[in-house]
């Protein structure tokens, strides 16, 4: 009787949050499959706007000049109702749906990589911000110096509006594809922010490509509209073509009189890669090459049930599934989609820091994939290497399509030594400090007990002594755990220094850590792997007038194993008299690459007429998503 007294509901916060969104936008959000109601994590001290420890919406119409009321989704009614109802009227559902689709997108990315993600810079710039009527116009983008995604809307065409009225109002911020794919670009900034700094074809194009995979999958974790997809294409998902097309309503309104892109858009044809290189066409190759992976592996695992369901035929007759079949079939839909979006997250550790290629990729996808499931027992790998291999995506690095000769080496000419033993202790002290931070409800206790306390909360900590993404200069402010880090990132510039010859870099140079991250995920065997991830870069400033104002960088992410010996080495290597004859050679051959990328940027960019001032700035100004969308999103 007294246990029952003792419930202590009153005092606790709940994990998850229930928010109302339009699964895909309002065009397709008439019918009620598409208005649904999806989960997030619980912030439960988020503000007006919605305003969070990770992103805060500020509802500035920059075409009208004037603030939208912010939507409070802590008031009581709103907490009951799991938010405001769809509405293209209401700014304030704007917001929620802006706020709703950003903390999906960073949960995905956060449950892949097994560490928080967070857009914290400084105590002046702390939190990504989204900014949902920021201007009048068909797109919208990430700005990395505001540190915001600004959402654009406009009329749609009078001529071909599709679905649309003729000339009525389209709004980015309602586009759950615009959302997820803005938000992409940041947090793929915030793990490498040299990506968007095109040194060679595939490095932009791979910021929009995996910015799509991630807007088109994680429309496949929402359980009722996967299955009204299941349904309607009779199991085919790959005739769905309201699942696999990139925001409809953009795409309609804009005139093209379809959806914006798709992810089957290009036919396994080996030829495409060599011949188109605007970013977001080369991209949607690398798109189609994923969801072909994708939609064999499900083949695969449906084919028993569709076996079950058809007397041992396979063949479904004409007409509506059965309810039990849809259901079944949408999780396992559901189940390999988790699977592709969380192997294409991870790969990120197994990157290289700089001027990364689609092979790079596929590599990654499969070292880190094997490290976890070393059976690959749904042939997700197999398929996947499959659909790279039928688009001509290779690794000009691999001599054949083995998943051994596909995954990292250890070393690229002389081998790295381990880690030393106490910077393998402070590695692991970090490692706790990251697990704490992950814990999101722990987070909002320790917050509450810092401002009574004044004491710092294990995010606090985590964010202080963690450089992610960041600029070597803009390392952040540490008091409390300066030890900490000064020994970590400390120790790590020293051995990156001390080692700068294993590394490929030059060791003439100085030798930075933009990032260290300590990992621990759990494999298929329900093992624990823990990784210690660390990116060393370098520039050479004294080139970047060869390079239309960007220094020429060099990278290499090493991922050491729980014992601080070196697992995987990825290199893109520095010039340098002082590097092995094969090493020197790799990178003189891929600073002579980046020479003539540039040359052919230069022949096909239509500004450069008007751009005499800043000619020597000119790769500056195409480092911006911005640039990246003029034309479209
Ligand atoms: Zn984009």
């Amino acid at each position: 009787m007294e246990k029952r007294y003792q419930s202590a509901y009153g005092m606790r916060t709940a994990p998850r949050r229930r928010v109302r969104i339009y699964a895909t936008d309002p065009m397709s959000g008439r019918r009620s499959p598409y208005r649904i109601t999806i989960d997030i994590d619980n912030e439960p001290d988020l503000q007006e706007g919605p305003r969070g420890s990770i992103v805060e919406v500020w509802d500035r119409d920059g075409a009208q000049e004037c603030y939208y009321a912010p939507v409070n989704l802590n008031h009581e009614a709103l907490l009951m109702e799991a938010g405001l109802a769809p509405s293209e009227s209401d700014p304030r559902f704007h917001q929620q749906m802006v706020y709703a689709v950003a903390m999906k997108v960073v949960e995905s990315a956060r449950r892949a990589l097994g560490r928080p993600i967070d857009f914290y810079r400084s105590k002046a710039r702390p939190c990504l911000k989204l900014i949902p009527h920021a201007f009048y116009g068909p797109n919208a983008f990430f700005d990395k110096s505001l540190n915001a995604i600004l959402f654009g809307y406009f009329q749609a065409s009078r001529e071909t509006p599709g679905p649309n009225l003729p000339g009525q109002i389209v709004f980015t911020c309602l586009s759950h594809d615009v959302i997820a794919h803005e938000m992409t670009h940041a947090i793929v900034n915030r793990l490498r922010p040299y990506f968007l700094e095109p040194t060679n074809v595939d490095v932009l194009a791979f910021h929009e490509a995996f910015s799509d995979i991630v807007a088109l999958f994680q429309r496949f974790t929402y359980h009722d509209l996967l299955v009204e997809y299941v349904q309607s294409s009779g199991a085919r998902l790959e005739d769905a073509s309201g699942l696999v097309g990139l925001a409809q309503q953009v795409g309609y309104a804009t005139g093209g009189g379809k959806a914006l892109r798709s992810a089957i858009g290009t036919k396994d044809d080996p030829k495409a890669i060599h011949q188109v290189f605007e970013p977001h066409h080369r991209g949607a190759i690398l798109v189609s090459a994923v969801f072909d992976g994708y939609f064999r592996t499900y083949e695969n695992r449906i084919s028993d049930l569709l076996r079950i369901a058809t007397g041992g035929s396979g063949i479904l007759p004409q007409g509506r599934l059965h309810p039990d079949l849809t259901n079944r079939l949408a999780r396992e839909a559901a189940y390999v989609a988790d699977r592709v979006l969380r192997m294409c997250f991870r790969a990120f550790d197994y990157l290289p820091p700089v001027d990364v290629t689609f092979g790079d990729f596929l590599r990654a996808l499969v070292t880190s994939d094997y490290e976890l499931d070393p059976e690959d027992r749904d042939e997700l790998r197999y398929n996947m290497i499959e659909g790279f291999r039928k688009r001509g995506i290779y690794s000009s690095t691999v001599t054949s399509l083995a998943e051994e000769s596909l995954l990292w080496p250890s070393a690229i000419d002389q081998p790295l030594p381990p880690l030393d033993n106490g910077l393998r202790t402070k590695a692991r002290s970090y490692l706790a400090y990251s697990a704490a931070a992950l814990d999101i409800t722990g987070r909002t206790r320790d917050r509450r007990r810092e401002r009574q306390a004044g004491s710092r909360s294990a995010l606090e900590t985590y964010r202080q002594i963690s450089i992610e993404g960041g600029d070597e200069k803009e390392i952040p402010d540490v008091q409390d755990e300066r030890d900490l880090q000064s020994n970590v990132f400390g120790g790590l510039q020293v051995y990156g220094q001390n080692n700068a010859i294993a590394l490929g870099l030059d060791p003439n140079l100085s030798v930075a850590v933009s990032s260290f991250h300590a990992v621990q995920r759990l494999g298929s065997d329900q093992r624990l792997i823990v990784e210690f991830v660390a990116q060393f870069t370098q520039k050479n400033d004294a080139k970047a007038q060869d390079y239309g104002g960007l220094p020429l960088r060099a990278g290499t992410t090493v991922v050491f194993g729980v014992d601080g010996a070196p697992r995987y080495v990825i290199a893109k290597p520095m010039p340098s008299a002082a590097l092995a004859d094969n090493v020197k050679k790799a990178a003189d051959h891929r600073a002579a690459r980046i020479s003539e990328f540039i040359e052919a940027m230069d022949l096909h960019d239509p500004l450069l007429a008007w751009g005499d001032d800043n000619f020597d700035q000119r790769m500056q100004r195409r480092c911006t998503v911005r640039h990246l969308h003029e034309g479209t999103l």
